[in-house]
C-alpha cells in the first residue's frame, strides 16, 4: 500500500476496528492460556497425588501393618508360649520384604528416601532382634528383656514411619492448597479479562456505530434528495470515517456528473426548441431581407457565434448578409466580400467545412481571400455549411468563434445545418414571394393607369355626347325647320345610339369610380315597392312589343335605406336583362318580399339561360354569355358587375340559378 493510500485510511473505522479486534483477541489469547497452564497444573497436582503420594502412603501404612503383626504376634509367642503365634509371626516375615521394596521403590524426593532408609534401617534392627528372641524360650527373663529392648526399636521405627506418613499428609495438603489458589487466581483473571473484552467490545461498538450512523444518515438524506430530484444536493466534505467518506465523495461526483447531464440535456433541449422555432421563422419570412437577417442573428446567438456571413453564390446578384455581436460589427466585412465559389462548386448542398482552429493552418485550397476574412475577424473555431433549394446551390453560410472559445459540437453543427436546410427552402419561398409582389404592384400600376384612362376618356366623350344628343334633340323638334319622314327615322337611329353611348359611358364612369373606391352610395328612406313599379312603368312597353309577359307581384312592408338610384339601376338592368334575353311568348315574373329581416327581388325569366360553364364570370366585368353573343343580342357586359358592386356595398348579395334553353332566376337580397 502506498503512502497516500496508508494516509487516507486514516480515522478509518477498518483500522478502529482492527485495533479492537486486536486486542479482543490479544485478551482471547491470555484467557485461554491462563485456562491452560492452570489446568496443567492441576492435572500435574492431581497426578501427583494419584501416583505418588496416596500409594506412598498406602504402601507405608501396608508395612507398618506388616511389622505390627510380627510385632504382636512375636509378644503373644514370648508372653504366652502359644506357639500359634508365630505362625503370625512367619507371615510377616514373608511379607516384609516385599512391602519395603515396595515403599522403597516410590521414593521419589531426598528427604523421602532419607527417611525410608531410617525407617527399614529401624525396621531391620526390629527385625534381627526379632530373629534373637524367636530362640529364647518364651516367658523367661531374658524374653521379657528382649522385649523391652524389642519396644524401643520397635517404637523407634513406628515413630519413623508416622513422620513418613506426616511429611506425604503434608504434600497431599500442599497440593490440595496449591490447586485451590491456582482455582482461583485463574477464576480471577478469566473474569478479569471477560470483563475488559466486553467493555472494550461494548465501546468499540458504540463508538464505531456513532462514527458510522450519523454520515450514514447524512448520505441517505443526500441520495433522497438527489433522487428528489434537488440536483445541487451534496455530501459536506469530511463526511465521517474513510469508508464513508469515500462512499460520499463517489456519490457527490455521480451528483456533478447528473447536474451536469441534465444541464446539458436541458441546454440541448432548449437549443433544439430555439432551432425548431427559428426553421419556422425562417421558412415562413416572406422578404429576403428579413429572413437573412433573422437566419444570420438566430444562428450567431444559438450557436454563440461572434460573426454570422451569409454569402451567395456568384449568379445569385444579391450582398452577403451579415451579423456579429455588439463590438465585433465591421470585423467580418472582408469575409463577406471573398467569393465562396471554392466552397459552393461542386459541393453538395448541406456539405459542412468546419475547421477547429484556423489560426493553427489551413489546408493550401483556402483562398487567400478566405485566410483574410478569418484574420480580419479574428476567428479561431469556423464552420460553414454550403445551402441551397433543389438542385440549386444558393450560397454558404460561415459561422465564426473568436478568442479561446471552446469548438463547436457534433450537435451544433447538425442543428445548425437543419436551420440552414430551411434557410434554402425558405429563400427561395421569399424570393418567389417577392417576385409576385412586384408583378402584383406592377399589375396594379397598369390597372389603375387603364382606370384612370378609362375615367378620362368617359369624362372627355361625356360632354360632346351630350352636345349631339341636344342637337338631335333639336333637329328632331325641327327647331332649324322641318324634316321629312326619311330624315327623321335617321334622327331617330342617331338618338337611340347616343342614349346608348351615353349609357355605355355613364356604366364605364360608374366602373371606374367602383374600382378607384370613390363609389358611394347615399342612403335614403326608399319603398322597394314603388321601385318595382316604376321600372315595370319603364320597361313594360319593351316587353310589350317583345312578345314577353312581364308581371310584377309585391308583398308586405317593403322599405328600406338605400341608395335609390343604385337600386333602380340594379332592378332595370335585371328586369331588362330578362326581357331582352327572352324569345317572344316567353315570361318574365318579378316578385318583391319581406323575408327573415331581408328584403328579397327576385326576376325569374323563361328566356336563353345561361351556359353552365360561364356562370362563375357572371358578375365580372364584361362578361357575355356566348349565347347572347351568338344571337347578337346587344349589350357591353357591364350592367351586372355593377349591380353586383353596387348591392354589395349595400351589404346584401346577387346570385343567379340558370339552365341554358331553360331560363334564369336572378335573386337580390339586402338587408332591411
Ligand atoms: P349586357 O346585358 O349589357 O350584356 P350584363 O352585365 O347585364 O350586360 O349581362 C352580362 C351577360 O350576362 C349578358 O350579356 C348575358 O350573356 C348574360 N345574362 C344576363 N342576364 C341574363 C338573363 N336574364 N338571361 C340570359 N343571359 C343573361
Amino acid at each position: 500500500m502506498s503512502a497516500g493510500a496508508g494516509r487516507s485510511r486514516a480515522g478509518s473505522v477498518g483500522a478502529l476496528l482492527t485495533r479492537t479486534f486486536a486486542a479482543l483477541v490479544v485478551l482471547i489469547v491470555i484467557s485461554g492460556a491462563a485456562g491452560i497452564a492452570a489446568s496443567e497444573v492441576q492435572t500435574r497436582s492431581v497426578r501427583e497425588l494419584d501416583e505418588h503420594v496416596i500409594p506412598m502412603r498406602l504402601a507405608n501404612s501396608e508395612l507398618r501393618e506388616v511389622m505390627t503383626d510380627a510385632q504382636r504376634a512375636l509378644r503373644g509367642y514370648l508372653l504366652t508360649a502359644d506357639s500359634r503365634f508365630l505362625d503370625g509371626y512367619d507371615t510377616a516375615v514373608q511379607e516384609f520384604p516385599d512391602a519395603a521394596a515396595r515403599l522403597e521403590g516410590m521414593v521419589l524426593t531426598s528427604a523421602e528416601r532419607v527417611s525410608v532408609a531410617i525407617q527399614l534401617d529401624q525396621a531391620e534392627a526390629w527385625w534381627a532382634l526379632a530373629a534373637q528372641q524367636r530362640l529364647v524360650p518364651p516367658r523367661s527373663d531374658q524374653a521379657v528383656e528382649y522385649a523391652e529392648h524389642g519396644k524401643n526399636l520397635f517404637d523407634g521405627y513406628l515413630m519413623e514411619s508416622e513422620a513418613l506418613d506426616d511429611t506425604m499428609a503434608g504434600s497431599a495438603e500442599y497440593l490440595g492448597a496449591r490447586s485451590e489458589r491456582l482455582r482461583r487466581t485463574t477464576q480471577g483473571t478469566l473474569i478479569t479479562v471477560t470483563l475488559l473484552a466486553t467493555v472494550l467490545a461494548v465501546a468499540g461498538g458504540t463508538y464505531t456505530r456513532r462514527r458510522i450512523t450519523r454520515p450514514l444518515d447524512r448520505l441517505t438524506t443526500v441520495l433522497g434528495e438527489l433522487t428528489g430530484g434537488k440536483l445541487n444536493a451534496r455530501v459536506p466534505a469530511g463526511n465521517g470515517p474513510a469508508e464513508v467518506r469515500a462512499v460520499s465523495d463517489a456519490v457527490n461526483l455521480l451528483a456533478r456528473e447528473i447536474e451536469r447531464n441534465t444541464r446539458d440535456e436541458q441546454e440541448m433541449n432548449r437549443m433544439r426548441a430555439a432551432a425548431r422555432e427559428l426553421g419556422i421563422a425562417v421558412r415562413t419570412h416572406l422578404s429576403v431581407d428579413d429572413l437573412l437577417a433573422e437566419a444570420s442573428a438566430g444562428l450567431g446567438r444559438m450557436l454563440g457565434a461572434e460573426h454570422v456571413v451569409i454569402r451567395f453564390a456568384g449568379g445569385a446578384g444579391r450582398r452577403a448578409a451579415r451579423w456579429c455581436t455588439r463590438g465585433a460589427e465591421g470585423l467580418c466585412d472582408r469575409l463577406a466580400e471573398a467569393d465562396p465559389g471554392w466552397l459552393i462548386d461542386g459541393a453538395a448542398q448541406g456539405t459542412v467545412w468546419a475547421v477547429e482552429d484556423v489560426r493553427a493552418g489551413l489546408e493550401p485550397s483556402v483562398p487567400e481571400a478566405e485566410r483574410r476574412g478569418f484574420r480580419d475577424a479574428h476567428a479561431s473555431g469556423v464552420f460553414s455549411i454550403v445551402f441551397g433549394n433543389g438542385t440549386e446551390n444558393l450560397g454558404v453560410v460561415t459561422l465564426m468563434v473568436a478568442g479561446d472559445s471552446p469548438p463547436w459540437s457534433r450537435g451544433e453543427i447538425r442543428m445548425a445545418e437543419s436551420i440552414v436546410a430551411d434557410l434554402g427552402h425558405g429563400l427561395h419561398q421569399a424570393r418567389l414571394y417577392e417576385t409576385e409582389q412586384e408583378l402584383v404592384s406592377r399589375l396594379k400600376e397598369i390597372d389603375d393607369v387603364k382606370t384612370d384612362f378609362m375615367s378620362t376618356v368617359s369624362h372627355e366623350l361625356r360632354t360632346p355626347l351630350t352636345s349631339i344628343a341636344g342637337y338631335v334633340e333639336m333637329l328632331r323638334d325641327e327647331d332649324p325647320g322641318p324634316i321629312n319622314t326619311g330624315q327623321a327615322r335617321m334622327l331617330d337611329v342617331i338618338a337611340r345610339n347616343t342614349a346608348r353611348l351615353r349609357g355605355l359611358i355613364e356604366d364605364m364612369l360608374i366602373l371606374s369610380r367602383i374600382e378607384a373606391g370613390t363609389f358611394r352610395a347615399s342612403r335614403t328612406a326608399v319603398d322597394l315597392a314603388e321601385l318595382v313599379r316604376n321600372v315595370h312603368a319603364a320597361i313594360a312597353p319593351a316587353a310589350a312589343k317583345a312578345g314577353v309577359s312581364l308581371t310584377v307581384t309585391t308583398e308586405g312592408d317593403l322599405r328600406l335605406h338605400v341608395d335609390r338610384d343604385q337600386i333602380d339601376r340594379v332592378l332595370a338592368n335585371l328586369v331588362s336583362n330578362a326581357v331582352k334575353f327572352t324569345p317572344s311568348g316567353g315570361a318574365v315574373t318579378v316578385t318583391a318580399r319581406r323575408e327573415d329581416g331581408e328584403v328579397v327581388v327576385v326576376v325569374a325569366d323563361t328566356g336563353i339561360g345561361i351556359p353552365a360553364a360561364e356562370q362563375d364570370q357572371l358578375f365580372t366585368r364584361f362578361f357575355r354569355a356566348s349565347n347572347a353573343s351568338h344571337l347578337v343580342v346587344p349589350g357591353t357586359g357591364l350592367g351586372l358587375a355593377i349591380g353586383h358592386a353596387i348591392v354589395r356595398n349595400h351589404g346584401g348579395t346577387v346570385t343567379a340559378v340558370s339552365a341554358q334553353d331553360e331560363g334564369s332566376t336572378f335573386t337580390v337580397r339586402l338587408p332591411a
